[in-house]
């Protein structure tokens, strides 16, 4: 399994999953002119993806999904609630397919299972992604406002984890934002913080994790190197083998390729890449 995050953060999401012949998008939170920018930065050719799954209503995770659908003919996986919320991004030509929460939905060579999480949107979810022939499993976890059971649950055994570290408690209560922002960032149905964000990746945490991505990190209220410090200071100490980073918002990341990071089973580290 590969996994390419095009870009995460307020202003816009979309992860690119490729595995056993099958190229899965995750959100398309970028307009169809960035989002094939940045596909065309990591070599990927649009028309050869075979579905875009769409994870809630918010903008950040569906600016593009309109005009990606239609233009390049993708069928559009989205929640019946979603679907309703964003009816004025859709002209009816796309192919459309429901989905709803905990029921796994097969596309290609992968099984996608979403679950609900709660976070200030119509209907949102988070997602993993496996792909029954090698037992690879992909976590993908952001705005969220806290991680409830049912999510702690989901996630267990993933080999790659991209968990939401959106905002510092600290600067996020002296950030500009107006206090009303601020307690919908902070409250339980917004965003995970940096700390919350290391409790559940120690949680989550066994022996095959290969990767654990830091993502839709606040801009205003957040800084890489310390949501890198926070998370890797609890990871540190469960002795932790794989690889930490931090995606960005302004380019893709460098592809992490799952299947490869398990056979090298790396030695202790966690670096930014
Ligand atoms: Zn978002
Ligand atoms: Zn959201």
């Amino acid at each position: 399994m590969k996994v390419t995050i095009l870009g995460s953060g307020s202003r816009g999401n979309a992860i690119l999953v490729e595995s056993g012949g099958t190229r899965l998008l995750v959100d398309a939170g970028f307009s169809g002119r960035d989002l094939e920018r940045r596909l065309a930065d990591v070599q990927v050719d649009p028309s050869s993806i075979d579905a875009l799954l769409v994870t809630h209503d918010h903008g950040d995770h569906t600016r593009g999904m309109g005009v990606a659908a239609r233009r390049w003919g993708l069928p559009l996986y989205l929640t019946d609630p979603t679907r309703v919320a964003c009816a004025s991004l859709l002209d009816g030509t796309e192919t459309l397919r429901t989905y709803s929460s905990f029921q796994p939905v097969e596309i290609g060579s992968l099984v996608v299972t979403p679950f609900l999480t709660v976070h200030d949107a119509v209907d949102p979810v988070a997602v993993t992604v496996t792909e029954p022939a090698t037992g690879e499993k992909l976590g993908v976890a952001t705005d969220l406002g806290r991680a409830t059971a049912p999510v702690r649950h989901a996630l267990q055994g993933c080999h790659l984890l991209v968990l939401e570290a959106n905002h510092d408690e600290i600067l996020l209560r002296e950030s500009p934002y107006p206090w009303s922002v601020k307690a919908r960032i902070g409250g339980s149905h917004g965003h995970l913080s940096n700390r919350a964000a290391a409790e559940l990746a120690r949680e989550l945490h066994h022996d095959e994790l290969c990767v654990v991505v830091l993502a839709h990190l606040s801009e205003q209220a957040n800084d890489p190197g310390l949501a890198h410090d926070v998370v890797g200071a609890a990871l540190s100490r469960l002795r932790y083998r794989g690889s930490l980073a931090v995606a960005g918002q302004h380019a893709p990341m460098e592809p992490i390729d799952v299947t490869r990071l398990r056979a090298l089973r790396l030695p202790a580290q966690t670096s930014l890449f």
